[in-house]
């Protein structure tokens, strides 16, 4: 960081001063220790002037203070000494400033615009009043247990002073930012307005209440604990208790420690309520949670600010067709129409194409407020939407990704016409899941111009989306695709073309385990509980009913032929794909979903396909270790694809896991959690497994680390992004 200012403070007006946030090296207002700073500074400076008050503001457009400095929150978990100490004083020292805003001899105004989050608003909280911009990005929110942390400088004292408590623990253990108009009718904010009126208005509110002094009566109110009765109080704490055990599953302390904290501290004085939350704070920095749900925010902060390429800043993709109107296809679309991108669909068959454009649309027009479609929002968005079986008419295209059927030989076919109509610069991608980008670049003439752009299904859910480079790929093309993926507002991760790509080139090993796990005796049940004790959304073999048995069999065929030596094909999944039992597009896989809510159940017909494919029937193991066995294959074909360059480093393929396929941030990745669990203690739990076979063998990479006593991120957290 520069030494620059980042704030500035103004008289607009005889009386009445105006604190600027605006740091000059940062896209956000960001509020570290020099920026802390400057602001008591700046207090220190009106105290000893005649001003009727002070109005607080972002020059920023649609930026108010995107929180606390996070990189220097890291940097103290690496410093050696007393880290509750230090956050604890961390906490104080913002507290201790902000309160300076609840208390000066004039009345102290937030005048917020577009993101105003964590420190931010607790600044804003401090204030005697908040008047907010009607941007569609104005939000204001605690998200610190997003991050394993409760909010530390008054955030939890002041909020529920101002809105009720039963309000702030909702906004707090949520960690959920609230919109404008919900603020006004919380109480948050006393007025929503254009953005371009902001500082106008705040201006007018510091003059009519330096006259009518309201404010004094709500400094007092908010000054005093929080009125609830015990049975009021007894209820709020149930329930919240409730909501947030139902959402975290235990694994998740920070909303816990929050809710305490604030059910306590509600009661006290302010002083008190200070310290306990300092104590809260503290108490979750740096735990295992905290540590690992840092590490992802950090993933995901890299992931926005990498271009994937060096070169020129890539062009803006206005015009976007997508070939093949399915299951993907309609998602793709449909995530483009979000983002206000015009589409032309196309599919060889008028019915799939009819279907598709229904479903495109309907997933636009979804408004998740009323559950239902939003005739408001299909206004919007049809417009962008065209159509056609001709893929001629996509000529026009800046980009088309092609999502038909997974046969190479159709897919060449879309190529080559792709390419006859398109303009010369314009790039093809593919979004196969199994196909390599090599062998599908070899009907190309230009096969520069083309890559992968994988989606994952469903595409309005999942984050991550993989661009694979093909080995005549351009750097061109893999910094627009990058772009674009983000403009789309999901991470992309790029991947060197091989079997499986990223994700799935790990998940198999896994989904695999389990079928060895299940010829081992083992039952359905034990198996996915391991999974999901580990903190994954679903078992294993819930998974395997979702991707679809066919499926599953058609790419884990594949991959064994890619690595015979560690993949083994379970002849369970060709006898489910024989019986019928697809998974839950069929009604049935491991599990029946043909209840009447198609709710996943128990189905004994599994057992007597599952019997000639039993090679015991002890089930013998533990949870922990049915954990080692489904995660450490995983693990270790993670090492075979950083010692094979496939993608940039460890932080890429925790990235992919986590939004690939919702490995749990709470365990901060498959490496970071390796790394925590100790690449040594990893070697020693390799051992016993030693007789399954090669999928269990240390490999030199991971050898190499321990000997060399490294770790996967090798640097400290602290050293990420800085
Ligand atoms: P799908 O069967 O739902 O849709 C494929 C569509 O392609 C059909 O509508 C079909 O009519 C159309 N089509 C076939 N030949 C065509 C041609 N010559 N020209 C135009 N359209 C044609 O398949 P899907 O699940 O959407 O998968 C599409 C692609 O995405 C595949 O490559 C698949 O591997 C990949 N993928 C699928 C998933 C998934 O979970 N379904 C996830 C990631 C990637």
């Amino acid at each position: 960081m520069g030494g620059n200012p980042t704030t500035q403070l103004s008289f607009p007006k005889p009386g009445i001063a105006l604190l600027t946030l605006d740091n000059p090296d940062r896209g956000a207002n960001i509020l570290s220790q020099s920026t802390l700073r400057e602001i008591e500074q700046h207090l220190d400076a009106l105290s000893g002037q005649e001003i009727r008050g002070l109005v607080v503001w972002s020059a920023k457009p649609g930026m108010f203070i995107a929180g606390a400095d996070l990189g220097e929150f890291v940097a103290s978990l690496d410093s050696p000494g007393d880290h509750m100490a230090s956050s604890e004083a961390m906490c104080h020292r913002g507290q201790q400033i902000f309160r300076r805003l609840s208390s000066a001899p004039y009345v102290t105004i937030a005048a917020i615009d577009g993101i105003c989050v964590g420190g931010g608003t607790e600044l804003s909280l401090w204030c005697d009043r908040r008047i907010v911009s009607s941007n569609a990005r104005t939000e204001i929110g605690l998200p610190e247990v997003k991050i394993g942390l409760m909010p530390g400088w008054g955030g939890s004292v002041r909020l529920p002073r101002i809105v009720g408590l039963a309000p702030a623990v909702q906004v707090i253990t949520s960690g959920e930012s609230v919109r404008p108009l919900d603020a006004l009718q919380m109480g948050l904010v006393s007025n929503v307005v254009a953005p371009e009126q902001l500082v106008n208005s705040a201006i007018e509110l510091v003059e009519l209440e330096s006259q009518q002094m309201f404010y004094l009566r709500d400094r007092e109110k908010w000054s005093m604990p929080v009125h609830m009765s015990p049975t009021e109080l007894a209820f709020l704490q149930a329930t919240a208790s409730a909501v947030i055990a139902q959402q975290t599953f235990g694994n998740y302390p920070a909303p816990v420690v929050a809710l305490e904290i604030m059910m306590q501290s509600a009661l006290l004085s302010i002083d008190e309520a200070c310290t306990m939350e300092a104590q809260g704070l503290a108490k979750l920095f740096g735990g295992e949670a905290n540590r690992a749900l840092l590490n992802v925010f950090f993933l995901t902060d890299r992931s926005k600010k990498d271009s994937g390429s060096s070169g020129p800043r890539p062009p803006k993709l206005q015009n976007v067709g997508v070939v093949g109107a399915g299951i993907m296809g309609a998602g793709i679309a449909a995530a483009h129409l979000k983002k206000q991108t015009q589409v032309t669909i196309s599919d060889s068959s008028s019915e799939a194409l009819q279907r598709g454009v229904r479903t495109t649309l309907d997933e636009v027009s979804f408004d998740r407020a009323t559950k239902s479609a939003s005739p408001a929002k299909l206004l919007d968005h049809a417009p962008l939407l065209r159509s056609t079986n001709h893929i001629a008419e996509l000529a026009a295209c800046d980009l088309v990704i092609e999502a038909v059927v997974e046969k190479i030989a159709v897919k060449q076919q879309v190529f080559e016409q792709l390419e006859s109509a398109m303009r010369p610069d314009a790039l093809i991608a593919t979004n196969t899941s199994t196909i390599p980008i090599t062998h599908l670049a070899k009907s190309l003439k230009h096969p520069e111009r083309f890559c992968g752009i994988h989606f994952f299904n469903p595409v309005r859910r999942m984050m991550l989306v993989e661009v694979i480079r093909g080995p005549q790929t351009s750097d061109a093309t893999v910094a627009t695709a990058v772009a674009h993926v983000k403009k789309l507002g999901k991470y992309p991760v790029v991947v060197q073309d091989g079997p499986g790509f990223l994700v799935n080139r790990l998940l198999f090993p896994y989904m695999n385990e389990a079928l060895v796990l299940l010829a081992e005796g083992e039952s359905i049940e034990a198996i996915d509980r391991s999974a999901k004790k580990f903190g994954m959304p679903m078992g294993p073999l819930e998974l395997h009913d979702m991707v679809g048995m066919d499926t599953a069999l058609y790419a884990g065929k594949v991959m064994s032929d890619a690595m015979p030596d560690r993949m083994i094909s379970s002849p369970i999944l060709s006898a489910l794909v024989e019986a019928g039992r697809l998974g839950n597009k069929s009604g049935s896989g491991f599990y029946s979903y043909k209840n009447k809510k198609g709710k996943r159940a128990l189905d004994p017909e599994v057992t007597q396909i599952l019997k000639p494919h039993l090679r015991s029937n002890s089930t013998s193991i533990t949870t922990e270790a049915m954990i080692g066995r489904l995660f450490l294959p995983m693990l270790l074909e993670a090492t075979r694809v950083l010692s094979e360059r496939l993608v940039q480093d460890a932080r890429d393929v925790d990235l992919g896991l986590i939004f690939g396929i919702g490995f749990p941030p709470f365990k901060g990745g498959l490496l970071f959690w390796a790394d925590r669990l100790g690449l040594a203690n990893i070697l020693k739990m390799l051992e016993p497994l030693q007789t399954l076979g090669p999928r269990f063998s240390p490999t030199n990479y991971l050898k190499q680390l321990v000997e060399r006593n490294e770790t996967f991120y090798k640097n400290s957290l602290s050293n990420i992004n800085r």
